[in-house]
């Protein structure tokens, strides 16, 4: 059941998969290679007021 999981971690170690999932937020340079990936990200990260990344954003009030 992880054998897709595995190979896919090896590939993007390894560069063979395009990360063609670009975060479109601003001052977010992060890629992924799935859509899934993206969306658990912009979640995590960018709709969650306290996290780390926003916390920077404020602080230093980057517009
Ligand atoms: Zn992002």
């Amino acid at each position: 059941m992880n054998i897709n999981v595995n190979n896919e971690l090896e590939n993007v170690k390894s560069g063979r998969i395009d990360m063609k999932y670009p975060c479109t937020e601003k001052h977010c340079n992060k890629k992924f290679c799935r859509k899934d990936s993206l969306t658990r990200h912009h979640r995590l990260v960018h709709l969650n007021k306290t996290s780390r990344f926003n916390r920077r954003i404020a602080k230093d009030n980057i517009q």
